[in-house]
């Protein structure tokens, strides 16, 4: 069957027929499920995939999201944790064993560095591409590991290409595809094996709730569910899969708004000298990329800016006089943020990443862009008075 992505978000899975007439679906707030007879449950313990037991296992609100999910990503079956992290963690603990390598492709999330720092202690090692995908490879590479674009300088890589070596190879192939959400980007129809989510951010759309998910084949994820999920415990609760459903229903119509505003707010940008670069995708030259038409459909609301004069002072004058733009982590809410990675003391730390001093990045809310050019303009203003 073919769902649009709208139907999907809205009506898809509504059963008002089983649920006493109720549109909005129930809340199974239970920890477990109990059986008529005992030869029931030892049936339903072999199985717990398919079987309602413990909600450590299969919960009929958070199957609810799945499916949706799923359909979304055009991908089989989807399990979801209790955060992107949770997510991220089952898929390197259910695929990877002592003696493999992982391949990352792109910025990657920093929490996502840092496991696999720690993966080092299990004999599990990890290197960054250079742009090379053949040269990178090694004979033990088990999965290479994507964002795209990324959530810090924007970037993007060609999706198609990197799916087409590794599958040459017989390497897996994940993707964080949190910044461009299912609506903008479908990783699995261009050949990866697994699309990744912080429902944190677009998904949930309205910072009240922490969740992740994991797309891909029966095969994968079942997989992922026994090892990664059951074993490693990152339970979405049934409550917070409902306000997710609930976030979906809008995530269509939210993204087409993040993207309009956050387009207007580049406009604004591309007049001011003080900014020197603007980082998002909109913004890089077809030449250079002409796969993007091909793998994405739309642009978040997700971007950095980085000022021709940076350092701490520059950055915390610009950022204290926001008002609108809210000071902290996260994003992909209905609230603008902003946030930049300098602190006092690492601009060196910051170099020699590859990340200016003068990096702030943006998470273009939904309450109109007027008001967040007003609101950056007192930015600018301010650094102008500092300069005199
Ligand atoms: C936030 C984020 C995560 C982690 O998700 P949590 O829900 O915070 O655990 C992973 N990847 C990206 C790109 C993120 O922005």
């Amino acid at each position: 069957m073919n769902y649009t992505d709208e139907e999907i978000c809205t009506q898809y899975g509504d059963q008002p027929e089983y649920n006493r007439g109720s549109v909005s679906p129930p809340i199974y707030q239970t920890s477990l499920f109990t059986f008529d007879t005992f030869e029931a449950f030892t049936h339903a313990q072999l199985n717990e995939r398919e079987n309602y037991v413990y909600t450590r296992g299969v919960n009929p609100t958070t199957e609810l999201l799945e499916k949706k999910l799923a359909l979304l990503e055009r991908g089989e079956q989807c399990k979801c944790f209790g955060s992107g992290m949770g997510a991220i963690s089952s898929v390197f603990f259910s695929l990877l064993k002592s003696g493999d390598h992982v391949l990352f492709v792109n910025n990657i999330y920093g929490p996502t560095q840092q496991l696999l720092e720690h993966l080092q202690n299990f004999n599990i090692e990890h290197s960054f591409s250079t742009g090379d995908l053949e040269s990178d490879i090694k004979p033990h590479t088990k999965l290479i590991y994507v964002e795209s674009p990324g959530t810090m300088l924007m970037n993007v890589v060609d999706l198609k290409k990197i799916s087409t070596v590794a599958r040459q190879h017989g390497i897996y192939t994940a993707i964080d595809n949190t910044w461009a959400t299912p609506i903008f980007q479908k990783p699995l129809t261009l050949g990866f094996d697994l699309s990744i989510h912080s429902l944190t951010k677009y998904i949930g759309g309205h910072s009240d709730v922490v969740g992740g998910a994991v797309i891909g084949a029966h095969r994968l994820i079942d997989q992922i569910f026994e090892y990664g999920f059951q074993l490693n415990g990152a339970v979405l609760s049934p409550q917070d899969s409902f306000l997710i459903i609930r976030g979906l229903r809008t995530l269509p119509l939210r993204m087409r708004q993040h993207q309009d505003n956050c387009l207007r707010v580049i406009q604004y940008l591309k007049t001011k000298e003080e900014v020197i670069k603007i980082n998002h995708p909109s913004q890089w030259k077809e030449e250079d990329f002409s796969f993007i038409n091909d793998q994405m459909t739309g642009y978040s609301g997700l971007l950095s800016i980085e000022l021709k004069e940076g350092g701490f002072k520059n950055i915390a004058t610009f950022i204290n006089q926001l008002s609108r733009f809210k000071i902290g982590v996260s994003w992909g809410g209905y609230e603008s943020l902003v946030n930049s990675p300098i602190k006092e003391n690492n601009e060196v730390e910051l170099i020699d990443q590859g990340i200016g001093t003068g990096l702030i990045r943006f998470s273009i809310g939904l309450e109109g862009s007027d008001l967040l050019i007003a609101d950056l303009e007192r930015g600018f203003k301010a650094l102008h008075s500092i300069k005199s």
